[in-house]
């Protein structure tokens, strides 16, 4: 087999592993291939069991044995995709140079390229610092389980590598907003809506109050958006409702308006005194600043792209978290966006470019000698 041949039927054995965060026997059968995958190179392979109905996480250790900040290079193999989905909606399949498939932009196939990046810079013992790839089964929910991984493994690190999707044909990521969640619960009086309206409060009329209020806090010049994506509330159409609660997103660019919006949104007061507004939650992911050390981090990486014959674009900010928001918070220089180039990730289009592995492998080989 060519050595394009293999890559294309290894990918695509992945894809064809469906692994969506909450079936954690697919997620387990994704940890299983990475570990097949290294089985015969110089790298040594710590599994820790999911909890809490998620998947396991693998860790994987290569490179000098000094007690050096590491290089941590992190994917996540969940995907969004419910079970099935490569049966019928969104077959596995190329198409010119587009790979369908589940999770294939998000994220297979960068860490596929990541890993075989990894293994060769492993056997080839080429790293200057110790090299950790951590294989996180709980990303898109917001890796609840992993965060503390994360966090400690950023500890010991010089620099993180996230293998997330290019943007923009090919672009790499040095920023990305904070993000918020919240559970806003109004508990109002319940009536009959015909003989009793006047003892009646309407917990969805407060409710709907609180939206607008949570809603006109979006800035847009500032980077700050809230969004109410989903509500639920009262029991039939001729009852006042007693209940109401909705979810709300806040997308912040620096850690201080973290601080301001979540308390704001904490601090919401119900209108009408006799209904009352609970608010729980906080930023779920702090925000990934554009720092000195992620700047210059990317700088050295688009000179390595120079060399290798193509130019690495940066996208400076984006809206959605990663696993990258955690380190670079931590202040590890953090670069994301180094995964495969395509679109449609989250979609039933989604798809990635087989012509982008070769060129972005070769540029996390160079990271991983280098830095
Ligand atoms: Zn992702």
């Amino acid at each position: 087999m060519t050595a394009f041949a293999e890559t294309l039927a290894g990918l695509t054995a992945w894809l064809k592993t469906e692994s969506p965060t909450h079936a954690p026997a697919g997620v387990n059968k994704m940890m299983d291939l990475v570990t097949r995958e290294v089985a015969d190179a110089p790298i040594a392979v710590e599994r820790i069991a999911g909890r809490a109905g998620l998947g396991d996480v693998l860790v994987l250790r290569a490179g000098p044995e000094k007690n050096e900040p590491a290089i941590l290079v992190m994917s996540h193999l969940d995907t969004v995709h419910p079970l099935g989905t490569a049966d019928h909606d969104l077959p596995v399949r190329l198409e010119g140079d587009r790979l369908y498939g589940p999770g294939c932009y998000d994220m297979k196939g960068g860490a596929y390229l990541a890993l075989q990046a990894f293994k060769e810079v492993a056997r080839r013992n080429a790293a200057r610092r110790p090299l950790v790839f951590l294989m996180t089964p709980d990303e898109e929910i917001g890796s609840p389980m992993t965060r503390p991984i994360i966090e400690e493994l950023g500890r010991h690190s010089a620099f993180a590598l996230v293998t997330e999707p290019a943007r923009d044909g090919g672009k790499v990521v040095t920023g990305r907003k904070g993000v918020g969640r919240f559970e806003v619960r109004v508990e109002g009086r319940p009536a009959h809506s015909g003989s009793r309206h006047p003892d009646g409060r309407s917990a969805i009329r407060e409710a709907a109050r609180q939206i607008l209020r949570i809603e006109n806090m979006t800035d847009y010049p500032r980077g700050v958006t809230t969004t109410v994506g989903m509500i639920s509330g009262g029991t039939a159409a001729n009852v006042i409702p007693q209940h109401c609660r909705f979810a709300v997103d806040l997308r912040v660019t620096n850690g201080v308006d973290g601080e301001a919006y979540s308390a704001a949104i904490l601090g919401l007061t119900p209108h009408d005194p006799d209904v009352r507004v609970s608010v729980e939650g906080g930023m779920n992911r702090p925000p990934y600043e554009k720092s000195d050390g992620v700047a210059r981090l990317y700088d050295h990486a688009r000179s390595l792209a120079g060399e290798l014959g193509f130019e690495l674009g940066e996208v400076p900010l984006t809206g959605g978290g990663s696993d990258g928001n955690f380190t670079a918070a931590g202040g590890v220089p953090t670069l994301d966006g180094l995964g495969i180039d395509g679109d449609g990730a989250h979609t039933l289009h989604e798809y990635g470019l087989v012509s982008s592995i070769e060129p972005r492998r070769r540029l996390m080989v160079r990271l991983l000698e280098t830095l």
